[in-house]
């Protein structure tokens, strides 16, 4: 896993140990002496971590990582406050400035890079969900920006594993504070089920639990799809580094050691709760981004883009099996005369009833989109040409059937022209499409309101329509 860390230190011998000993796990390492510096060195460079020092001269860390967790531009990019002071209150006051984590001086090499991989990991799930945003943007759908120390941090759904009753006691009380939902397991079994059996936004977990490894645990949650997005934060000993290391390494999100500060246990949680509640949105954009770009808004039938997508893949994979499948293109007639009389609201009722009707007369396994206008397309896969033209048939009198009662006052008739066609081994999808084209065309020509199948007379026919 290669990374850009960023170290940040006044004095140039720490900044020289923590170079070699970064560079000789392969991470590039750049360097700042001051805040100031470390600032920009971070606008500029976007790397991986910061690893910032908190005395230095003309800007100290908290007030260097003050700026790069306000800054949108920078303020993805973890930071890992190193100092000599152990005092939990300069803990805390380094979490409210948004750092991520600390590392005490002098730094022991197991924490160092266990704590360096696990915020590397993090930064590139960050990034490849930015990415997306972004591709989405790019798309023509913006995403308004938010940014990450504005996300709410209370009342979340928190599953604390823990079996000694004082413990719990006391992580319990600091939760009541940010009045979030907390439930307790007091085992490390009963645990797992209650992890497997609901979505919760963070999970504790004691890693000296009596009946099961702990990290064997936390390992199987992490596993499980329910639960691969779920941070857990773990709860050690202060004798047991190596077991925490061990635990970030297999992707837990971060510890805290006994006995408990307050303080830190809330900022702790507030960090994580707020990391999963930024994702989350990012994911949710994406997908309803998605969503957006491949459905049409009106009918919420898959669009032309997706239905061409489609057919390229599935006559990717029809060239290995042969299964057969056939097209049905569907266009409503005089649709143009529904708009004119009733006006286009109408005209976007009678689509989304159409749309319905088509939807409820085909298998769930056919795929209905809506091309655009007043043209729909079911692809219906495992089917051939015989089969295709009943269903076609099926859905002309589906649709042309009862009338369309539109705001309770006006009943309208609607018909539509089908055409259908098989699609074949050397296919395209802009021959497939066209030849359905060709075929609901006749249709038209015929009088409309019927069904025709493409046949090689309607290349010749093509010609002439009005
Ligand atoms: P034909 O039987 O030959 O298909 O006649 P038509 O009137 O349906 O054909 P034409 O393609 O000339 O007109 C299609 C009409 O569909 C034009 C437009 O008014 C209407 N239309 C297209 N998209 C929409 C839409 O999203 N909403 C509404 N209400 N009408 C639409
Ligand atoms: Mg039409
Ligand atoms: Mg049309």
């Amino acid at each position: 896993m290669p990374g850009r860390v960023l170290v940040v230190d006044d004095v140039l011998p720490n900044v020289k140990l923590l170079e070699a000993k970064l560079g000789a796990e392969y991470f590039d390492v750049l360097t700042a002496t001051n805040g100031v510096e470390a600032v920009d060195v971070a606008r500029q460079e976007k790397p991986d971590l910061i690893l910032l020092d908190v005395m230095m001269p003309v800007m100290d860390g908290y007030e260097a990582c003050e700026r790069i967790k306000t800054d949108p531009s920078t303020q993805h990019i973890p930071v890992v406050m190193v100092t000599a002071l152990s005092d939990i209150s300069d803990r805390v006051r380094g979490l409210e400035a948004g750092a991520d984590d600390f590392l005490t001086k002098p730094l022991s090499d197991v924490s160092l890079f266990a704590r360096v991989r696990s915020f590397i990991r993090l930064k590139m799930m960050m990034d490849e969900w930015r990415l997306r945003e972004e591709t989405s943007d790019n798309f023509g759908m913006p995403n308004e920006p938010q940014r990450l120390i504005d996300v709410d941090t209370c009342q979340a759904q928190i599953l604390v594993i823990e079996d000694n009753r004082i413990d719990s006691f006391n992580i319990s009380d600091v939760l009541a504070a940010d009045e979030h939902h907390v439930e307790f397991a007091d085992s490390g079994e009963t645990g797992q089920k209650m992890a497997f059996a609901k979505a919760y936004d963070l999970i504790v977990v004691s890693l000296n639990l009596k009946d099961v490894d702990a990290l064997r645990l936390a390992s199987t949650l992490r596993a499980d799809d329910r639960v691969r997005h779920t941070p857990i934060l773990m709860v050690s000993e202060d004798d047991e580094m190596e077991r925490v290391a061990k635990g970030l390494d297999l992707g837990m999100n971060d510890y805290i050691v006994k006995p408990i500060d307050q303080n830190e246990l809330m900022a702790r949680v507030r960090t994580q709760i707020r990391r999963r509640r930024y994702q989350d949105r990012l994911r949710m954009n994406y997908e309803r981004n998605l969503s957006l770009a491949l459905t049409d808004e009106l009918t919420k039938l898959y669009n032309r883009r997706y239905l061409e997508g489609h057919l390229a893949s599935m006559m990717r994979r029809k060239a290995e099996d042969e299964a057969k499948a056939s097209l049905v293109m569907l266009d409503l007639d005089r649709f143009k005369d529904v708009n004119d009389t009733h006006g286009h609201n109408v005209g976007d009722e009678v689509l989304k009833e159409v749309a319905t009707r088509i939807s409820n007369s085909v298998r769930n396994f056919d795929l209905v989109a809506r091309l655009g206008g007043e043209e729909f397309v079911v692809l219906m896969p495992e089917t051939g040409l015989e089969t295709a033209e009943m269903v076609a048939e099926r859905l002309r009198a589906r649709i042309a059937s009862d009338p369309y009662r539109i705001n309770d006052t006006l009943n309208l008739t609607i018909s539509a022209s089908l055409g259908v066609t098989e699609i074949e081994a050397s296919d395209s999808p802009r021959e497939a499409l066209h030849r359905a084209d060709l075929a609901m065309y006749q249709a038209k020509r015929a009088g409309r309101d019927q069904v025709k199948v493409y046949s090689d007379e309607e290349k010749l026919a093509a010609g002439g329509l009005n």
